[in-house]
């Protein structure tokens, strides 16, 4: 079975709100083994609002309306599904008494216009509302001769949440047939989409059955795989053997084939090896211990670090001889290299990483443009650096540079 949501409201159709029902309706209805064909976003006008009704109907087996339940004048949603059925609306005294009561339990007296959620489309299931007054429907009925399943649902993501999940899963679980899925998440860094794509499209394209998306983004890429059978082991075998295929493709460039951060693997090397960390960050600002302290428990492994953005801090913090800086520049290999091994003597890490490089958007030259970032990691067996040109604003090159710091840091406890 397959699904539309319509999602409902002329805010959303502005700069200032963003349809974030509709993710967690997705993923909800992945989970069951429904595929989401179509996302419809419709304002508050009745005619609009029936014709994609009407257009929803007859491409999807599941529609799933949500917003326009409220109170007011553009609340238009109940009206203009009945319509588009060709179903009459009623209104039903306990709903309408059971917000009067809600109203009163705050000391609060109901206005007129509340009444209007107690309206119900001919033959639908009232689905209480834990959290609001605008009660949700469930019809299932026909719509040119083919079964549907209707669902209206309040716009509010906590109304919508809790009452997707206490009425409508169980509901829907029993009208579709018993399936699994099985997904799993492989992240890699070190390589482009399309070099990637590449490489791994001639073992996907062969597993049929199995779905893969690619999404790339921040300096590495996500495949996401999912499978359905009819037993959970079949899907599970089934995707995990295309992981393994994509695995002996892309070698080291996998970092994680269960869905962890890059910082989370980091992490899991550093207290395998029983090693410890420490960083002299200058363009990224702290951005990489923020990253590797995000991960709970990294105390056990990340020892700290400086925030050398002046020369005199990074001679000062992280002993990089003045000298060096001046004769190199501060964006330079050597003053990168120095940095990795002035902070780990300093705090006497088993490894050590310094950053350098430029940000942008000022301050760039032709010799040293804005992207230029030099990376080092120190160890007792020497130090070795990575010199990368990042494309992107001062956000993006920052984040990329952590990213390869990183990257460094699991290669070499690998
Ligand atoms: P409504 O049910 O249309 O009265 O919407 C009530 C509130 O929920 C408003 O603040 C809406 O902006 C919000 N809302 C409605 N639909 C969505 C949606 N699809 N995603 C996120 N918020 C929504
Ligand atoms: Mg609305």
């Amino acid at each position: 079975m397959n699904a539309e949501i319509v999602a409902i409201g002329s805010e959303l159709l502005t700069p200032f709100r963003q349809d974030t029902n509709s993710l967690y309706l997705t993923e909800k209805l992945n989970q069951l083994g429904v595929e989401v064909i179509f996302k419809t976003i419709v304002g508050d006008s009745r005619e609009h609002l029936r014709g994609s009704a009407s257009l929803a109907l007859s491409r999807a087996d599941i529609v799933i309306f949500m917003g326009g339940l409220g109170p007011t004048e553009d609340d238009l949603t109940r009206e203009a599904v009945a319509e588009a059925l060709q179903l009459e609306v009623h209104r039903d005294p306990e709903i309408v008494a059971a917000i009067e009561r809600r109203f009163a339990s705050r000391g609060w007296k109901m206005s007129a216009n509340n009444a209007k959620q107690g309206d119900v489309i001919a033959g639908a299931i009232v689905l209480p509302n834990p959290n609001g007054t605008a009660p949700g429907q469930w019809i299932s009925g026909k719509y040119e001769g083919r079964e549907k399943i209707i669902i209206l649902l309040p716009g509010p993501p906590h109304e919508l949440r809790a009452l997707f999940d206490q009425q409508c899963m169980d509901r829907l679980r029993a009208k579709l047939p018993p399936q699994f899925i099985a997904t799993r998440v492989v992240k890699v860094t070190g390589m482009g989409e399309s070099q990637c794509d590449a490489r791994v499209a001639p073992i996907y394209k062969r597993f049929t059955d199995v779905q893969t998306t690619i999404l790339a983004g921040a300096g590495e890429i996500q495949l996401h795989l999912r499978t359905r059978a009819d037993s959970l082991d079949a899907a599970q075998q089934r995707v995990d053997q295309v992981v393994e295929e994509i695995e002996a493709e892309l070698g080291d460039c996998v970092f994680s084939d269960n869905g962890d951060s890059l910082e989370q693997i980091v992490g899991y090397y550093l207290q395998m090896r029983n090693a410890t960390l420490a960083v002299a960050e200058s363009c990224t600002g702290g951005l990489l211990a923020e990253r590797i302290t995000s991960v709970s428990g990294s105390s056990r492994y990340f020892l700290g670090g400086a925030v050398v953005y002046s020369n005199q801090l990074k001679t000062g913090f992280a002993d990089v001889p003045a000298d060096l800086i001046a004769k190199h520049g501060a964006v330079s290999r050597e003053v990168a290299a120095a940095l990795a091994e002035g902070i780990r003597k300093r705090c006497q890490g088993t490894l050590g990483v310094g950053i350098t490089g430029v940000a942008g958007p000022t301050g760039g030259t032709p010799e040293k443009p804005v992207g230029l970032v030099f990376h080092a990691l120190a160890s007792d067996r020497g130090t070795e650096v990575i010199e990368r040109n990042f494309p992107g604003d001062r956000k993006r090159i920052r984040w990329f540079a952590t990213q390869q710091a990183m990257d460094m840091v699991r290669r070499k406890l690998m």
